[in-house]
């Protein structure tokens, strides 16, 4: 038992099984023993490592790929360079490295939208000196034309899911079985509105607060200009199945087992991303696999770059580094992983993304 399950066990007792999006939200951000509030779960010994952690080519590349949208923006100055979910800070300070670079004069404000108290020490110390400022969520953000980024953000926000019956869609909740344990289960009604046709036992994820961010991204880009690039591992047609997942020391484990201890995520759907972007009037620029995205912007020419000035063990690293975020195998990053841009109309094509 954790100290959450022992909450979770309450909440369910009280009110009854409770929705997966209610759970995901304990077990993230629970304010005491969320996973996100108790621990940097990040790299070799933690539970998941993401594509900023694996190499600096990563934030690199996106930084040169920010200084070409800069400048089709108009090269506004002060630029906004906004991300949501920085994890350990590694992408932003990859990427304001070759932005300055690329846009010398330029001043770039990093804005930061962390709930992790933790992970924003982590980034305080890795963003130290860059003018950084740091929000808890996106509404307190400053207006104005931004370029904003966020790597592995989507996934960990709460889905609610929905299981086809013959009668109809029921929600999928968490409740406790006959020995305590949390158990899915099925709401005993069907949900109201919901009739898309689906085999029996079809299970499907709503994105809520993933679906309500992507409408206020579009409206931001819509009324003031800039680009949302959104990076994450997810599907591109809309699909029936579960892929609820609970990763620990880098296995996946049961989604149910130690609330608060595991990672917990869902593969984002980006055909619904892409719908409410477009219908509140942005454009929409992909989704491409992150493996096209990055060979566009220059993955092999970077690396080849960085070899010149490596040591035998360090161009292992280089290549090593590239076949990963690249790999476009049945679960590799460079396939699974996705790439979207939610844009202001009148910016026209982006580097590395054809128009959705
Ligand atoms: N982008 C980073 C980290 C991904 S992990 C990388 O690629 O390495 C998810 C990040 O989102 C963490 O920094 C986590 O603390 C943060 N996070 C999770 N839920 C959040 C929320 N609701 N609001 C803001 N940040 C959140």
């Amino acid at each position: 038992m954790t100290p959450l399950s022992r909450e979770i066990a309450t909440i369910i007792r009280e009110t009854g099984p409770i929705g997966v999006d209610r759970y995901m939200a304990l077990c993230l951000s629970h304010p005491v023993h969320g996973y996100y509030v108790t621990r940097d779960p990040l790299g070799a010994r933690g539970d998941f490592t993401t594509a900023p952690e694996i190499s600096q080519m990563f934030g690199e590349l996106i930084g040169a790929w920010a200084a070409w949208v800069h400048r089709a923006m108009g090269a506004p100055d002060p630029l906004l360079l906004i991300e949501l979910g920085p994890g350990r800070g590694t992408l932003m300070a990859d990427a304001l490295r070759a932005l300055r670079a690329a846009a010398p004069g330029t001043t770039v404000g990093p804005h930061l939208v962390e709930t992790s108290p933790i992970l924003r020490g982590v980034q305080e110390r890795v963003l130290a000196g860059t003018g950084a400022t740091w929000h808890t969520s996106v509404g307190t953000l400053p207006g104005g034309p931004a370029i904003l980024l966020a790597n592995e953000f989507l996934d960990c926000l709460p889905v609610r899911q929905f299981v086809r019956r013959p009668g109809g869609w029921h929600e999928r909740l968490v409740g406790q079985g006959p020995d305590g344990a949390f158990a899915f289960g099925l709401a005993p009604e069907a949900t109201r509105g919901m009739t898309t046709e689906a085999p029996d036992g079809a299970v499907v994820s709503v994105p809520g607060p993933a679906l309500d961010l992507a409408r206020e991204l579009a409206r931001r880009v819509r009324a003031v200009g800039g680009v949302c690039l959104l990076i994450d591992y997810g599907y591109v047609r809309p699909g029936f199945g579960d892929t609820l997942q609970a990763l620990s020391g880098h296995a996946f484990a049961d989604p149910l087992a130690a609330p608060g201890e595991a990672d917990l995520t869902c593969h984002v759907d980006f055909a619904a991303l892409a719908l409410a972007a477009r219908e509140t009037g942005a454009a929409v620029h992909g989704p491409v696999d992150q493996g096209d995205f990055l060979t566009a912007l220059g993955l092999h020419e970077r690396a080849a770059r960085l070899r010149q000035k490596a040591d035998a063990a360090q161009t292992g690293a280089i290549e090593a580094a590239m076949a990963r975020l690249t790999d476009p195998g049945p679960g590799g990053m460079g396939h699974l992983f996705k790439v979207i841009a939610i844009a202001d109309p009148a910016l026209g094509p982006l580097p590395g993304l054809p128009p959705g």
